[in-house]
């Protein structure tokens, strides 16, 4: 059948063309638009009717919906920055420190006016380039042959030499083998007259970036150019590590990914790698799969609309060993300035350049990063805060917030410092501050519902302790140490988990039985094994501390860690268990503000532990009077400022013999 003249074959399909049209408004780079022909000619050919006419339109669509060609301009004055980061965050003082000059590094590098050097013994040709690529904005420098060039400017300033081959003097070839072994940064283009296969092919041998054949083109020459300095710039950032900011939860970490993206005028995305489960979460399906969809990355860079995004990759820590496919593989090439320039996505289908996104990775605990990862890491380290900090970034921060996401902004309540003090103490056990700003939220709930239930009593009210209890419900935490009496068996130890440092209790008991270890208390392996080493070594010694040798005859002993649910491991509480056993078998009561944190070796040698300010910080919530830690961690507690740890008395000992008096009653 014809329809006005033509058969039906012809006749363009109104849907596709739609999409073409969208295409034709778009810049694409040259490998994305040969796709999108391509996907487009084989859909006209098997028509509308097919699944795979559904399929591949979806595609097309998702193509078109790439910011192909858009990226916001970074706009990095650093002053600025310095106020956006303070703005949003309370301290800090070092890290963010370390992020300026992060970026001030970045900057300089991607900002510097690249420098050019033509050598070129025609005087015409020598003018021609240098007007070509001034015009570009480059630095341009000239000289007529390789030795006046080096004795004039040498060779390493520059990042781009455009030579000449022959030349009277020092030629090009010398000139490309002197830039090759001494500037390795520096790309060198040659321009001859004399142009023959195996000249060519001498020099691209000899590590010459491009051969352009006289006369040439300014686009050409400017083309191959812009190509060197991508190549440069492309390993300049390889230099420049990603940012790793690892720390326990609420210590600020996303929020800070988010000002930096702020600061730089970026688009702003997060991706939680926490709870992955398939490799196609990072690189997507192929879009043969019903329901296929591209990886997570591909998807918001597509959702905020930009190639040069800040991308935080949350919780880099937890990704799964049991999971489908490789994800850190994926990672590692979107990561690698090497690799990424040409990620796959497994649905998109055509390497995608992920270059110009900054990455930011977080993790609570650096160390549990898989190694190709964290090498390619700079790690900055959030730690917990401290009452006094956590005070200041309740007032200067989180109420404000609050009473302003509450609607409170015309009556705002004020909050006592005792009010904020208590609600740290009582209501919240954190490194970070995402519970007290949760607790200060419901309180700022009851206050909204109580002006709306009472509006004739509508007035700013003066929050004290007293009314804590009132607006948040009963309190959640106490002293466990300070309220408690000291007990036979039961030492205070110091633990360093995902969530930071806390203190836990360890429970030795003896009872009649067949010489067996009872371990109890979601204790990993590394732990178990801690407690097998302190009990042998307590056997091994036992006539040293005043303990029958056969006290283990006709007994068992039963070592239980409470809090069971958190599961706990890690050698550092192998001083804790020995000095519980030691409590239990001299009858010596323990006490309990006094906690110990180190791992114990067969001999009696304490052993430095990790995550040291992270336990000095819980044992001052915990309200601990001193804390013993091995010799070796004293460089540690150097490292800390004074006033975290200004009313704990820290111990250090080499030996477990010195310390049991200091434990023990
Ligand atoms: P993380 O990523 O480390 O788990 P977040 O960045 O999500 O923590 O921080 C949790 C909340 O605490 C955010 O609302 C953040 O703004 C706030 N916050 C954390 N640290 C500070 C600080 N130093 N000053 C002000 N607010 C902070």
């Amino acid at each position: 059948m014809r329809i006005f003249g033509r058969s039906e074959e012809e006749q363009p399909d109104p849907v596709l063309e739609q999409v073409k049209n969208k295409f034709s408004k778009i810049q694409l780079p040259a490998h994305v638009f040969e796709t999108a022909n391509k996907e487009l000619d084989l859909l006209r050919r098997i028509g509308p009717s097919t699944s795979e006419y559904t399929i591949g339109l979806t595609y097309l669509e998702y193509l078109a919906s790439m910011p192909w060609n858009i990226r916001t301009l970074d706009d990095l004055d650093i002053y600025r920055a310095e106020k956006i980061l303070n703005e949003a965050h309370y301290g800090l003082t070092a890290i963010k420190g370390r992020i300026l000059e992060h970026l001030a590094v970045r900057q300089l590098n991607l900002n510097k006016q690249p420098r050019i050097l033509i050598i070129d013994d025609e005087e015409i040709a020598r003018k021609n380039l240098k007007y070509i690529l001034s015009k570009e904005n480059y630095m341009v420098e000239t000289a007529s042959n390789g030795s006046e060039a080096i004795d004039k400017y040498g060779i390493s300033d520059f990042d781009i030499i455009l030579t000449d081959l022959r030349m009277g003097g020092m030629g090009g070839l010398e000139i490309l083998e002197r830039t090759k072994s001494q500037a390795t940064n520096t790309e060198v283009i040659v321009i001859t007259g004399y142009a023959s296969i195996d000249n060519a092919v001498e020099v691209m041998k000899k590590g010459a970036f491009h051969y352009i054949v006289k006369p040439f083109e300014a686009e050409d020459v400017i083309s191959s150019v812009k190509k060197a300095l991508k190549k440069i710039y492309s390993q300049k950032e390889t230099k420049g590590p990603v940012l790793c900011f690892s720390g326990p939860p609420g210590t600020g970490k996303t929020s800070m990914g988010r000002s930096i993206a702020r600061a730089l005028g970026r688009k702003f995305a997060r991706i939680s790698l926490g709870g992955i489960k398939d490799e196609a979460e990072i690189r997507g399906h192929r879009k043969t799969y019903a329901g296929a969809m591209p990886g997570r990355i591909i998807e918001e860079i597509r959702r905020v609309g930009s190639m040069n995004p800040v991308i935080i990759l949350d919780e880099m820590d937890k990704i799964g060993y049991d999971v489908k496919g490789d994800p850190a593989s994926a990672l590692l090439e979107a990561l690698d300035p090497e690799q990424n320039s040409h990620f796959t996505d497994h649905y998109l289908d055509l390497p995608f350049d992920l270059s110009e996104v900054m990455f930011i990775i977080t993790a609570n605990i650096a160390e549990n990063i898989i190694d190709p990862l964290r090498d390619r890491m700079e790690v900055i380290r959030f730690t917990g805060y401290t009452q006094e900090e956590k005070v200041n970034i309740a007032s200067q921060f989180l109420i404000r917030r609050q009473i302003k996401e509450n609607g409170l902004s015309v009556h705002p309540p004020q909050f006592t410092t005792e009010a904020v003090c208590k609600i740290i103490q009582e209501y919240t056990r954190e490194a970070g501050i995402r519970n007290l700003e949760r607790e200060i939220a419901s309180a700022c709930r009851k206050i909204a519902m109580d002006f709306v239930q009472h509006s004739e009593k509508m007035e700013a009210v003066t929050i004290t302790p007293a009314m804590i209890e009132k607006f948040i419900g009963p309190r959640k935490y106490y002293f466990e140490v300070a309220e408690e009496k000291d007990r036979v068996g039961v030492t205070t130890g110091l633990v360093w988990t995902d969530a930071g440092g806390d203190i836990i209790f360890t429970e030795a008991v003896k009872m009649k039985g067949k010489q067996e270890l009872i371990l109890t208390g979601s204790l990993g392996d590394v732990m178990r094994e801690s407690a097998q080493a302190a009990l042998s070594y307590i056997r091994s010694n036992a006539s040293k501390f005043g303990i029958p040798d056969d006290f283990f005859e006709g007994h068992d002993i039963h070592i239980h860690v409470p809090a069971g649910s958190i599961p706990k491991d890690g050698p550092s509480a192998g001083t804790t268990i020995a000095l519980a056993l030691i409590s239990l078998l001299t009858g010596r009561p323990a006490k309990r503000d006094v906690a110990i944190s180190g791992e114990l070796t067969l001999s009696g040698r304490m052993l430095p532990v990790g995550g040291v300010r992270e336990k000095v910080l819980a044992a001052r919530r915990a309200g601990l009077k001193t804390i013993i830690l091995p010799a070796k961690n004293k460089v540690d507690v150097e490292d800390i400022p004074h006033e975290i740890y200004k009313d704990l008395t820290i111990k250090f000992a080499d030996k477990i013999e010195d310390i049991i008096d200091l434990v023990l009653k």
